[in-house]
């Protein structure tokens, strides 16, 4: 999508993924672009793993620029070509820039640290703990996992239960999350075995064990919240509207936009006193999108792009911050067709310095439905011709199919993205057509 978005503009994009087909690579063949037919080397896709640190080093030195869509990047490699290539490297021998800066980018992905670093600087967070060994307890290497059950047990008095276990890295899609519903033995055992699993112990260059897990309290949120926030090089922000997400088992299943609060949540009692949400009364619009653009301000200077800030809303309308994902995010899919400018857009305009342009959302209401796998061959269901792409054709939705060469479930196969005259009616179409999806996700 972020290749669509450049095409317009005929900006070329290189792309790095260990998919030979990979969507993005389908999309566009950068070394057939005229704007560049007269460069000397043809820029070309490359095939590789994005740890992998010498595939970096061939994708800086074909660009000016280099961006993410995954936060699960080898972060010491693209700290390397920042660095080395600054002045002079490059395709164009001026210096590359990384946007967003690989330490913002090493923050976010650990996500324990993430909220350490938000906390300081008192963005609102569900309460959290580390879960770290027990010193006194030396490791045994019979039971190495024993050693974080006193952690585990803490986590738990301090909480109460259920409380969250979250993995510190690589999660996506609630993989990495454990809901831990008491503190008997039996229980926490089973926790720790699912997020520390025996062969991750003894992998080559396996993390410690103390760095692996983190607590925090559950949120009994009324509804989940997203903002996009897109921030330039000056420093400057705009926001999108706040957007309600909804989850299934874990996965993002269904976007509203704009969000429609319940009306006691607008005039919720706020942070006041941690200085946040200072404005008791203002919409729960207004400060979702100034505490997510105050959550970007507080990554620091190189949060250049567009961040996509999950938060939870609770019963007394104040907001907590869930997550950042640094880059284009599946909540702000829907800014493709219902925005003035599309997050993919945006994030081309503050990574190539372009400033930053108004945003708007242009029709009364949105919606995107997710295409998620349900089978090993869900993709061919959905193009069935009473399947659900047809019947968002026959609506006048905008279908996404990504191209992915396997399915299997849980995985984000394509969207359709639909547009309201209000916000029942984008929820009537969605509902038609997510009828059409089977079991789990209809
Ligand atoms: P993503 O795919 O968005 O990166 P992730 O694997 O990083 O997801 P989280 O965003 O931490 O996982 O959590 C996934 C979902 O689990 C959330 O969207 C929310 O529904 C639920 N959740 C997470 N943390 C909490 C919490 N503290 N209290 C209640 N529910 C939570
Ligand atoms: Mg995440
Ligand atoms: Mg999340």
């Amino acid at each position: 999508m972020l290749l669509q978005a450049a095409s317009p503009m005929a900006i070329p994009v290189v792309t790095l993924d260990p998919d030979v087909t990979a969507p993005a690579k389908q999309v566009s063949q950068p070394q057939v672009l005229p704007a560049f037919a007269s460069s000397s080397a043809p820029l070309q896709h490359i095939d590789g793993a994005f740890t992998d640190a010498v595939k970096i080093r061939e994708l800086a030195r074909q660009v000016d620029v280099v961006t993410v869509e995954i936060e699960h990047v080898n972060v010491d490699a693209l700290e390397e070509v920042a660095n080395e290539f600054a002045q002079t490297g490059g395709r164009s021998g001026q210096g590359i820039k990384v946007f967003p800066s690989p330490s913002i980018i090493r923050t976010i992905q650990d996500k324990y640290l993430q909220k350490v670093h938000l906390a300081a600087r008192g963005v609102p967070v569900a309460p959290f703990l580390p879960i770290s060994a027990d010193p006194s307890a030396p490791v045994s290497s019979d039971d190495p996992l024993g050693s974080l059950v006193p952690a585990v047990v803490e986590a738990g008095k301090q909480f109460g239960y259920p409380y969250l276990l979250k993995s510190r890295h690589l999660a996506y899609d609630g993989r990495g999350n454990y809901v831990l519903r008491s503190g008997e033995p039996e229980a926490v055992r089973a926790a720790l075995e699912a997020l520390i699993p025996a062969s991750s112990l003894s992998a080559p260059g396996a993390r410690p064990l103390t760095d692996r897990l983190y607590a925090e309290k559950f949120a009994p949120f009324v509804k989940e919240v997203a903002v996009m926030v897109v921030r330039g090089a000056s420093g400057e922000t705009r926001a999108y509207p706040a957007v309600e997400t909804i989850h299934r088992d874990s996965v993002c299943h269904i976007v509203y936009a704009p969000l429609r609060p319940p009306a006691s949540a607008n005039s919720g009692v706020g942070h006041d006193q941690r200085g946040l949400n200072a404005v008791v009364g203002r919409s729960v619009d207004e400060r979702a999108q100034e505490d997510a653009q105050r959550a970007i301000d507080a990554l620091g200077e190189g949060a250049v792009g567009v961040f996509g800030v999950e938060m939870f809303l609770m019963e007394d309308g104040s907001l907590l911050l869930n997550e950042i994902a640094p880059r284009p995010h599946n909540s702000g899919h829907y800014s493709i067709e219902a925005c003035n400018v599309s997050q993919y857009t945006a994030h081309l305009y503050a990574i190539l310095g372009f400033g930053l342009p108004p945003i708007n959302l242009i029709p009364p209401a949105a919606a995107m439905l997710n295409l998620l796998g349900y089978s090993s061959d869900a993709s061919q269901d959905f193009l069935r011709p009473d399947g659900v792409v047809a019947k968002a054709i026959s609506m006048g939705a905008a279908v996404h199919m990504y191209g992915k060469a396997g399915c299997r479930k849980g995985r984000k196969m394509g969207h359709i993205t639909v547009l309201g005259t209000s916000d029942a009616d984008a929820r009537r179409q969605i509902a038609e057509l997510a009828a059409l999806l089977p079991g789990a996700y209809a």
